[in-house]
């Protein structure tokens, strides 16, 4: 048995949201996502070097801020563990973090083309949406992975407050105060980038998205909201885990 130490709902709680993340379309056999340590604020959970589609309790693993993990007990890590323990160590407020490799947002960090809130469900996303380019932090000839401590130092230094970041040729990391809403932005910012997609070729390049005052009012509206979607898919979620 491992010597570390964590609340075992929060791992079961961990293990549903690799699940609902799947079942979301955000990861597939990549990405993970991972929690803040609620009896220990210097550690976060995340799952073994393993599909999130697989994930159960027993797979998660306790790591500190360097993402070292407190006992791994012969159990392998995600290479790029460095962007949680960078994230939660920059950003005390950010409990939750995912990072993903969901397919319709890669266009918008590789173009001039910003990812922008085109509908009221993704307009956490008016708070802005940088892009991390690696070869800023990391030269010409990286691998593009978050693969050491230097790097996820800069890509959390590169995330501010906002609560999406595109990692250029590669994905994005959303972050939340919480679980479901780490989870709730992830997937709305897929959706988004879908819709937005489609609203720029059909308007030749034009969209009309959602203004700053709109999304800040919306962002408001939709946040109380996040349990009514998280609450179906925690329960389809565990669903399939029995
Ligand atoms: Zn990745």
């Amino acid at each position: 048995m491992p010597k570390e130490e964590f609340n075992p709902e929060l791992a079961q709680q961990l293990a549903v949201a690799n699940r609902i993340l799947v079942a979301q379309s955000v990861l597939d056999t990549f990405g993970h996502v991972s929690v803040r340590d609620s009896l220990h604020k210097d550690r976060f959970l995340l799952a073994r070097n393993m599909a999130p589609g697989a994930v159960r309790a027993e797979d998660i693993i306790a790591y500190d801020l360097d993402s070292k993990p407190i006992d791994a007990g012969g159990r392998s890590s995600y290479l790029e563990r460095f962007i949680h323990g960078e994230i939660y160590r920059t950003h005390p407020e950010v409990n939750a973090v995912v990072h993903s490799h969901s397919a319709s947002i890669i266009p918008f960090g590789t173009t001039d083309v910003p990812l922008k809130p085109i509908y009221h469900m993704a307009s956490f996303l008016g708070a802005g949406a940088p892009i991390f380019e690696i070869r800023e932090a990391g030269g010409d000839a990286t691998d593009l992975l978050i693969s050491n401590n230097a790097l996820g130092k800069a890509l959390a230094a590169k995330l501010g407050n906002a609560p999406v970041m595109l990692l250029r040729g590669h994905g994005d990391v959303a972050v939340g105060t919480s679980l479901r809403q780490a989870i709730f932005r992830a997937v709305f910012a897929e959706v988004n980038a879908k819709i937005a997609a489609q609203a720029l070729l059909i308007g030749r390049g034009h969209a009309n998205f959602l203004n700053e005052g709109e999304s800040m009012a919306a962002a408001k509206t939709i946040d109380s909201q996040v349990a009514r979607a998280l609450e179906l898919w925690e329960s389809e979620a565990l669903a399939s885990m029995s």
